[in-house]
């Protein structure tokens, strides 16, 4: 069967002993992939900072299906999902290629394979281009999205990242792509932003999650209510934060943490972004 010549031909792949690291990204406005400020400069530093991905692996707050999937086609559509922006965003195009070998790997790789999880429909939204256009300006590097499956709780999350980390050791990067804080019903764009600018519960919220994250307390932050009285403010839908589980699931013992892009824009929404590796 092709499916499993193309999974073999994975397992062929050396290792390298590079084990890639895992990202969470705040990716905020889609006008961070057109602009130059410093959310988008340290995407820009990022990307040739890292070891050389053989793809990209992305979980974005903006695909949201009834079980997983995973997009497997050539070429990934730009999806331009948003209004009111300039017109210079909505004609961005980022057309790095899918990778339908890698998006077999990954379904199989959380027991979804043969499950309807291929997707041929999807393509790019702004949670993954905006960003990995600053990383990968070339748009060489291949990219796969994997949606966010609404049915599932927060442990089931963790526990995909936890599956889905065995492909650091093939020389994918697993993305997630959200907002840890992401209130736009409370958003201000007149609000100071900055390191330190915010509302009382968003700082407080995002502060709650970094502890936790660098404390390694994985139940705290499935349990975000628990972890902070500020979660139903910061977290009014679980979209934007759900992706930090997988990067969360994905880490593993030894790895180091840097915390980076730690500022609330608007109020209400942080982009406190997290590298493990
Ligand atoms: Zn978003």
């Amino acid at each position: 069967m092709a499916t499993y010549s193309i999974l073999r031909e994975w397992a062929a792949l050396p290792r390298t002993g590079d084990v890639m690291p895992v990202l969470f990204v705040g990716h905020g406005s889609p006008m961070n992939g057109i602009v130059q400020n410093d959310f988008s400069a340290a995407w820009e530093t990022l990307g040739p900072a890292l070891p050389r991905p053989r793809g990209v692996l992305c979980v974005s707050a903006h695909w949201i299906t009834h079980g997983t999937k995973v997009t497997a086609m050539d070429s990934p559509r730009t999806i331009h999902d948003f209004s009111g922006f300039p017109r210079e965003l909505s004609d961005a195009e980022y057309p790095a290629p899918g990778d339908p070998a890698l998006a077999i790997l990954a379904a199989e790789t959380v027991g979804l394979l043969g499950a309807g999880a291929l997707d041929h429909d999807w393509g790019l939204d702004h949670g993954a281009w905006t960003v990995l256009r600053r990383m990968f300006p070339e748009a060489d590097v291949p990219v796969v999205q994997m949606s966010l499956d609404w049915d599932a709780g927060p442990e089931r999350h963790l526990e995909l990242g936890r599956e889905l980390g065995a492909l650091r050791d093939r020389g994918v990067l697993l993305i997630g792509s959200g907002n840890v804080v992401h209130n736009l019903g409370l958003v201000d764009f007149d609000a100071p932003g900055g390191p330190g600018a915010g509302y009382e519960w968003a700082l407080e919220f995002d502060a709650a999650v970094k502890s936790a994250v660098l404390v390694g307390d994985d139940a705290g932050l499935v349990d975000r209510e628990r972890l902070s009285a500020s979660a139903r403010l910061a977290v009014p839908t679980p979209d934007h934060y759900l992706p930090l589980l997988y990067a969360i699931g994905a880490r593993r013992p030894g790895d180091d943490a840097l915390v980076f892009n730690e500022a609330a824009v608007g109020g209400s929404l942080s982009m406190t972004s997290y590298a493990f590796g």
